[in-house]
């Protein structure tokens, strides 16, 4: 079964996708390709026609895209329309349809773990793109409590009331505060890309606390190493990039997605 697939985005040239999905193409022997086309703020109408004039059969869309994206989608994933954000299109005859799978990517790390989330209480640095995902995730996980601190603290408020809305307690904290009574705490600023300090210290936290660092480049930030040398239990940036290419995976070709081969051609792409 033949197939052309893309991430669209800008920047594009060090996108890991079209390796991880090429590995997954070569395993199963499948006659298909995924390429990066780079499409700028401001032409994505115009890079959207492109991608179907050459009749693509599904894409990924990243920064700056994903929220612009839903505009020129025919139907809407229930994934996609909780977050307001898409990074995954199937393309049926012209018409596209959106969905949000770094939800499931950032859940899939913790299942496999065997992590429960119902009634846990999780710290989330962050409120952007990706952490809305990450409180629609919870949500469907039945989170107890989610505590927000964000360098805007606007934006903190709006996220609470998104998980309030989705039926999570939820309320605003400090950069720099106790990690006491927290089971999970996640990063989901960009934090740790450029060697920036741990932004949480694990003094008093719990035994058993889960740090789960969305950040992926580089695989082990600061965060990562001092929970590591804490004895927290930890997960990897990387995780939830796979989880979300896994999940894409799955919607295009309705087929289970050879996990540990896409895994692997990640792991190389460091
Ligand atoms: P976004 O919508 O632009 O949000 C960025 C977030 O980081 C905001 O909360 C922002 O705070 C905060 N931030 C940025 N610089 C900061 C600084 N110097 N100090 C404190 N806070 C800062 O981006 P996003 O799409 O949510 O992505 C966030 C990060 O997650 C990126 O590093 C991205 O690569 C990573 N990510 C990983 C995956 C994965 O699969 N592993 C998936 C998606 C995203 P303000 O609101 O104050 O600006």
């Amino acid at each position: 079964m033949g197939g052309t697939y893309a991430v669209i985005g800008d920047p594009i040239d060090h996108s890991l996708s079209p390796n991880i999905h090429s590995a997954a193409f070569r395993h199963l022997g499948m006659d298909c390709s995924y390429i990066a086309y780079r499409v700028l703020k401001g032409e994505l109408a115009d890079g959207v026609s492109a991608l179907k004039k050459i009749a693509i059969n599904g894409f990924n869309v990243t920064i700056p895209h994903k929220v612009e994206m839903m505009k020129l989608l025919d139907h809407l994933d229930e994934t996609c329309s909780i977050t307001g954000a898409v990074n995954t299109v199937s393309n049926s005859d012209g018409a596209l349809t959106g969905y949000n799978t770094d939800m499931d990517g950032f859940l899939e790390p913790l299942e496999r773990r065997g992590i429960d989330m119902d009634g846990t209480s999780v710290l989330l640095l962050g409120a952007g793109g990706a952490a809305r995902a990450i409180v629609a995730g919870l949500a469907g996980k039945k989170t107890g409590s989610i505590t927000v601190v964000n360098r805007t603290p606007e934006k903190a408020e709006e996220l609470c009331m998104f998980a309030q809305r989705l039926g999570v307690e939820s309320d605003v904290g400090r950069f720099g505060s106790s990690l006491k009574g927290y089971d999970m705490v996640v990063n989901s600023t960009s934090m740790g890309m450029n060697g920036e300090p741990s932004p949480v210290s694990f003094e008093d936290a719990d035994r058993g606390l889960v740090v789960y660092d969305i950040v992926y480049k580089p695989m082990n930030t600061n965060l990562i190493k001092s929970a590591k040398s804490s004895g927290c239990t930890v997960v990897f940036g990387y995780e939830m990039l796979l989880g979300q290419a896994v999940r894409a995976f799955d919607i295009w070709h309705n087929k289970k997605a050879p996990h540990d081969a896409m895994k692997k051609a990640l792991l190389g792409g460091f």
